[in-house]
């Protein structure tokens, strides 16, 4: 903003010189070369016009960068505080969408808008003191077509910004309904509806379409607006300005109207709108920020009435024990799935978890690895609140990204070494399998494991448990979704760490893990039981 000063005041010494050297030399009949001063000077301006733009550039950028880096930190904690099972509600790709382009949709807003609502502001007026300086009708005449400029703006500003903010849900709407359609080609294609989805796609591209181009034609609108009021108040001051030179107007400050100082204010009324102009061109950035940080806060911290995971309490000291002490939780909307659970789990131990399908085992897990916050009841890990030390989990199907197998393993463990990744492989029984991979751990793996079957892919993801130091390893049917060779591959890398020393809680009904296990609960009722 100061940088936008400084180059606005520069314009002014810049104009005001100018009209003096032709007032000089024309009227005065001064030589050129006796205008050496004034030369200097304008150069002067011109630099230093030059240098403050730049600098006004590279200011803006430098705070949008910083706003826009504090913003995605911001989200993270959000989603972090949320967990798993209260984001399990939002479409993937908005929540990408929002990180990636809501949030880049905020620079504009930084750069160019706010500095410039201050300097549309700041600019005007010191042109106006200077103008009102020189002849106060000429001064008067822009002052009464300013505030125009900015009332018609406001009235088509409405209208865009509600434009704006539908412009953002669309893009959301539009970012998720592409990524279900991608995600389900195969079941698509087997029911032979390919054509119905791209015909889906297309009208909803369209639908977006139709609003983008809305919000240009608003957004055109406004600036044909301001350019229309700008040039008839140029046009009104230039016609005073000739009239008075000539000698046509003999009413107030005209008849001292003279070449310099009708120069003067002639070259500084488009100045004067300039500022304007820079923001009702920039006014957009403004729509298009308000309406991605109507997305960005959409999400308050209850949304369902889930509550937020409570913040990792301050350390206490450690324990051998996982317990879980009269623990009753559920899902807003509905009664409670878990009455009143008391668990407790020595280090070392494996413990599995049965119960009928519904009975509450995923949200017991989930209870323990801090993803929800009990209604009421205690849990604490080794003597630690849940979420505040990192704990293993696996589902039914694996979190595996497109990449090769160090980047799904690096994934959880950034600073695991090579040997470290190899000897992991190893224990879950997929040396074999690397070896026989054409480039081993840097060959490529699709989305969600592509290229694996299931039982290397759970055992994949096992492979990461014993890369991070997590003690706890909480397990949610992690053979449901396999089949028999599959499972019993699984069934062995699970025993393999068991054996090494980790806790391990598994939801299942596989006999073989029941028989691995050293006891297994039962989960009934909202209740627990030993088996
Ligand atoms: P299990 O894993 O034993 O099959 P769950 O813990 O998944 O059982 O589910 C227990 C109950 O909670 C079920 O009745 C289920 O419908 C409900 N439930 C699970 N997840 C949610 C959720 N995100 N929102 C609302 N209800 C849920
Ligand atoms: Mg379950």
């Amino acid at each position: 903003m100061v940088a936008g000063l400084v180059n606005a005041l520069a314009f002014i010494c810049l104009a005001g010189l100018l009209a003096l050297v032709i007032y000089r030399t024309v009227i005065d009949g001064q030589a050129l070369s006796a205008q050496i001063g004034p030369a200097i000077g304008l150069i002067g301006a011109v630099i230093v016009r030059s240098i403050s733009q730049v600098a006004q550039e590279r200011f803006g950028q430098l705070a949008s960068a910083r706003v826009r880096q504090r913003v995605r930190s911001e989200l993270l904690e959000q989603w972090a505080a949320r967990g798993p099972v209260n984001l399990a509600g939002r479409s993937s790709a908005t929540l990408a969408n929002h990180w990636v382009e809501q949030v880049e949709a905020l620079d504009g807003y930084f750069v160019r808008y706010l500095p410039q609502q201050w300097l549309a502001l700041l600019v005007p007026l010191s042109i106006l003191a200077v103008v009102f300086w020189l002849d106060w009708l000429a001064a008067l005449f822009l002052l009464i077509a300013a505030p125009l400029i900015p009332l018609f703006m406001a009235l088509i500003g409405m209208s865009a910004e509600r434009l704006s903010q539908q412009h953002v849900l669309e893009a959301g709407r539009l970012a998720g309904h592409f990524l279900d359609r991608v995600r389900s080609l195969t079941t698509l294609q087997l029911f032979g509806q390919v054509a119905q989805a791209s015909a889906d796609v297309t009208h909803t591209a369209e639908q977006y379409r139709a609003v983008t181009m809305r919000t240009l034609r608003v957004a055109f609108l406004s600036s044909a607006v301001l350019e229309f009021f700008a040039s008839v108040a140029i046009a009104v001051v230039a016609m005073y300005i000739g009239f008075g030179l000539l000698g046509y107007i003999d009413f107030g400050p005209a008849p001292q109207l003279t070449l310099f100082s009708g120069l003067f204010i002639l070259l500084l009324a488009p100045e004067f709108f300039q500022p304007l102009r820079n923001l009702a061109q920039h006014y957009h950035d403004r729509a298009a920020a308000l309406g991605a940080a109507d997305a960005l806060v959409g999400l308050p911290p209850t949304e369902h009435g889930y509550p937020l995971r409570r913040r990792a309490l301050s350390a206490g000291p450690r324990t051998n024990s996982v317990i879980a002490e009269h623990l009753k939780a559920g899902y807003p909307g509905r009664s409670a799935v878990l009455e009143d659970v008391s668990l407790s789990i020595d280090r070392g131990e494996v413990v599995a978890l049965v119960g009928p399908s519904g009975s509450g085992k995923s949200t017991l897990l989930s209870c323990l690895a801090g993803f929800i916050q009990p209604e009421a009841g205690d849990v604490t890990l080794f003597g630690q609140a849940p979420g505040a030390e990192p704990v293993a989990w696996l589902g039914q199907k694996p979190f595996l990204i497109k990449g090769s197998w160090v980047d799904n393993l690096r994934l959880i463990a950034p600073d695991a070494e090579l040997s470290a990744m190899h000897a992991a492989l190893e224990a879950v029984g997929l040396k074999d399998v690397v070896a026989a991979q054409p480039q081993g751990l840097d060959t490529p793996l699709g989305e969600g494991g592509r290229g694996l079957s299931g039982g290397q892919a759970q055992r994949l993801a096992l492979a990461r448990v014993w890369l991070i130091d997590a003690e706890l390893v909480l397990l949610d049917e992690p053979t449901a979704s396999l089949d028999p060779e599959s499972e019993a591959e699984v069934i062995e890398a699970l025993l393999a760490l068991a054996r090494s020393g980790k806790t391990l809680l598994i939801a299942t009904h596989h006999p073989a893990i029941l028989a691995m296990a050293d006891r297994a609960l039962r989960l009934q009722d909202g209740r627990l039981t030993d088996d």
